[in-house]
Parts: structure tokens; C-alpha cells; sequence
């Protein structure tokens, strides 16, 4: 054992320690079968989850009803997860019951797919009792069990299904595709906070144009929000994309093929963050803008330098030969006469003095921001007396 699976095994062998039984499993399993970088080590156990707590000093009991809590160690965070099964999940976000066991095949059975129901003990030895190494080897996602079965039981497994081809590159199985297509409009009964957390992975996948490809052919999008009120919709995405950074470049995206949807629409259905409207909304308006007007000082000053990659991005899937580099971002950005208004040589008190007959009103913002703009792309230069003499010139228009 080495990396994270080594600071790990402390955990496992202290729980063992105490008479239970512990192993790695999941996600980091498969992602060491596989040679790919490990993400979080979860592990699941036969110690019930206030045992859990006793044997360890910093646990946060996240889920413990559901038998999870995360134990802190060493400044890592470990899932820790008693064996359980699971009743229905009428409510579709949580299984209504969990009943603990002390054997872990059962745990595995409740698994979603083959390659995520694998364990590994601290030998390295791994259990694989439904094939998932097989199908890890012929890159395959297939449910564990009868896929209608399963899929009926949590239907976000459909969308984790696409989640995991976004991410792997893999293939879904025939039988499992067949599943998909006949449980699918159960997904309209999922909480969409659910299925944003699984596109959030879906969209950042290395492989992201296989999981949108399984998402246009097993019409998927048809029982998702905001694409199920505009079929065909999902046509327009471009066949070209590259692993976003998240799904508000997703939306930017959306929003540019099909203007009639605003940002907002999607950001709202998709019960998002205001970070994410944030992003979306200022990542949709540069790519507005670029596509009317080329690279532009305006377009660079109103777009935060964080998004400055994922705004090359979203140019070079949605305008291919119009190609644009970091580089010429960045000198654009030392080129910028102020970072913000605040930088202006005036502000609204000036204004205000400079024309003293004039009531209060929403003239001052406007005339602010032509100000900006026109210091912005070099037209008037930031220098307190000629703004004061291009204002005197410039009276507002009031009506
Ligand atoms: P990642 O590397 O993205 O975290 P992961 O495989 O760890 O991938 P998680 O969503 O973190 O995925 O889930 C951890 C494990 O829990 C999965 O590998 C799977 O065994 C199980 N699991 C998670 N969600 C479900 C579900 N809806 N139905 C059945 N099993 C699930
Ligand atoms: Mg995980």
C-alpha cells in the first residue's frame, strides 16, 4: 500500500483493532485498479457508526442514521461507512431505512455498478464478488444486479451511470443501456440538487463528450429540467467539448446556442449556486460580446481573471476559428487604464457637483458607467481634470 491508501490503513487497522472489520472501497479502489490518481479513501466497516466514534477522537457524524460519519486524521477527512442495506428510497433522496449487518457482501450488493463495488483489505487483497474487474478491464459501467431493479430503486443511478462514462470513458453495458430506457422518466422524480451534484462530475469528465453522447441518444435530457420544456435543444451542443470546469460554463454554453434561455432560467430549474450564476452570467456575456466585437478591453475588464481559462474554452468549442490565447488575455489585462470604478478619478459626488441644478436620479449611475466604459477602451483618459472637462461638454439627457 503507498499514497493515500498508506495514511489510511492506520484507520483501518485501528478499527480492526477494536474486533471490526474494515476495508477500502468504492471510488478509490477502482480508481487504483485503473492507475489513476486517487480521490477521496472511503471505507466502509462492520462497526456500527457510534462504535465508530468512540474509537476515534475527531469524527463528524455527517449521516450517522444512515451509518456514515467522517473521521479526521492527520488533516484528511475519511467516509466511513458501516455495512448496511437498504429499504426504498420513496422520497427519493435518502433510502427510507438502513439496517447495519456485520458482512460486507451484502454491502457490495447495494452498490450501483460492478467497478464501484469493489474492496480491498489492508493486504491489498481485493473482493470482487460481481466482476467489477472484468469490467474495469473491458471498460464497461454495469449495474450490479437487475438493472431495472436497481434503477428503480434510486434513479440518480442512471445519471451516475452517464457521470461514470464522462469520467472513464467507458461504455454502458447493453443490458444496463436497455434498463436505462425503460426506467428513465423516473428521473423527473429525483431532487435535482442530486442530479446538479452528478452533472457537476459529468460535465468536468475527461470523456465528457461520451457521457453527452449517451445523453443524446438514450434521450435523457427529455426528463431533465429546463431541456425537457425544449426538445432538440440538447442538438445544438456542440459535438466538440472539453472537460469544463464546472456547470456554469455548462449554462454559458446553453445560453449561447440558445439565446431564448437565459442564464437564470437554467441557474434556477438547476437549483445552483449564486456563485454559479455569477459565473455563468459573466462567462455568457464575454462570449456575447467576443463574438460581436473580437477581443475588446471591455470584454477583458468586466471578466474576473479566474475565468479568463474557461473563457478561452467555451471560444474555442463554440468559435473554433476564432482563436484566442491566454497570453493575449494577459496582455489585454495589463493594457486596462483602471481594474474598477473605483479606480475612476471621479465618482457620483462629483458629478452631482458639477451639475448642481440637476435633481438626484438615476442619471448619475448611468452617466458613471458611460464613463467607465469610455476609460475602459482608452476613449477619455482617467485624469480628473478632463473627466471634469468631458463633463462639463457632456450634460446628462434627462427625461
Ligand atoms: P468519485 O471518485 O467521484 O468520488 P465514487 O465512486 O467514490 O466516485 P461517490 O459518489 O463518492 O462515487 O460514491 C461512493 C460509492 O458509494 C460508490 O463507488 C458506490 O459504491 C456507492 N454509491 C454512491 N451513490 C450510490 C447510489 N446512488 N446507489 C448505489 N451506490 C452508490
Ligand atoms: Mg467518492
Amino acid at each position: 500500500l503507498k499514497g493515500p491508501f498508506l495514511k489510511a490503513s492506520e484507520i483501518i487497522k485501528n478499527i480492526e483493532a477494536n474486533g471490526h472489520q474494515a476495508y477500502f472501497v468504492g471510488g478509490c479502489v477502482r480508481d487504483l485498479l485503473l492507475g489513476h490518481p486517487i480521490g477521496d479513501v472511503d471505507i466502509t466497516t462492520s462497526a456500527p457508526p457510534t462504535v465508530v466514534q468512540k474509537i476515534f477522537d475527531d469524527v463528524i457524524p455527517v449521516g450517522i442514521e444512515h451509518g456514515t460519519v467522517i473521521v479526521r486524521h492527520e488533516n484528511e477527512s475519511y467516509e466511513i461507512t458501516t455495512f448496511r442495506v437498504e429499504g426504498q428510497y420513496s422520497d427519493h433522496r435518502h433510502p427510507d431505512s438502513v439496517e447495519f449487518i456485520d458482512q460486507i457482501d451484502k454491502d457490495l450488493e447495494r452498490r450501483d455498478f460492478t467497478i464501484n463495488a469493489l474492496a480491498m483489505d489492508l493486504n491489498g487483497q481485493i473482493m470482487d464478488l460481481f466482476a467489477g474487474k472484468a469490467d474495469l478491464q473491458a471498460k464497461v459501467i454495469r449495474t450490479v444486479g437487475d438493472g431495472d431493479t436497481r434503477f428503480v430503486e434510486d434513479p440518480l443511478r442512471i445519471i451516475r451511470a452517464l457521470r461514470f462514462s464522462s469520467q472513464l470513458g467507458f461504455s454502458i453495458e447493453e443490458e444496463t443501456l436497455k434498463a436505462i430506457d425503460r426506467v428513465k422518466p423516473k428521473i423527473q422524480t429525483i431532487a435535482i440538487e442530486r442530479i446538479t451534484t452528478e452533472f457537476n462530475k459529468l460535465v468536468q469528465g475527461n470523456y465528457v463528450n461520451n457521457g453527452i453522447h449517451y445523453l443524446k441518444r438514450m434521450r435523457i435530457d427529455h426528463y431533465l429540467p429546463v431541456f425537457s420544456d425544449n426538445k432538440g435543444l440538447i442538438e445544438k451542443l456542440p459535438n466538440n467539448l472539453k472537460p469544463l470546469e464546472s456547470i456554469a460554463e455548462l449554462f454559458a454554453l446553453l445560453h449561447y446556442v440558445d439565446p431564448s434561455i437565459d442564464v437564470h432560467t437554467w441557474f434556477k430549474a438547476w437549483k445552483c449556486s449564486n456563485r454559479v450564476r455569477k459565473e455563468a452570467n459573466d462567462l455568457s456575456n464575454a462570449i456575447f460580446n467576443f463574438s460581436r466585437n473580437g477581443i475588446n478591453l471591455w470584454l477583458v475588464y468586466q471578466l474576473p481573471v479566474e475565468y479568463h481559462a474557461r473563457f478561452i474554452r467555451l471560444v474555442s468549442i463554440l468559435l473554433p476559428n476564432k482563436f484566442i490565447s491566454m497570453d493575449q488575455m494577459e496582455a489585454y489585462t495589463h493594457r486596462l487604464p483602471i481594474r474598477s470604478k473605483r479606480e475612476l478619478e471621479i465618482n457620483g459626488n462629483d458629478l452631482i457637483a458639477l451639475h448642481p441644478t440637476l435633481p438626484k436620479g438615476p442619471w448619475i449611475q448611468k452617466l458613471l458607467n458611460q464613463i467607465e466604459y469610455l476609460v475602459v477602451m482608452g476613449k477619455l483618459e482617467n485624469n480628473r481634470t478632463k473627466l471634469k472637462e468631458w463633463i462639463k461638454w457632456n450634460p446628462p439627457e434627462i427625461n
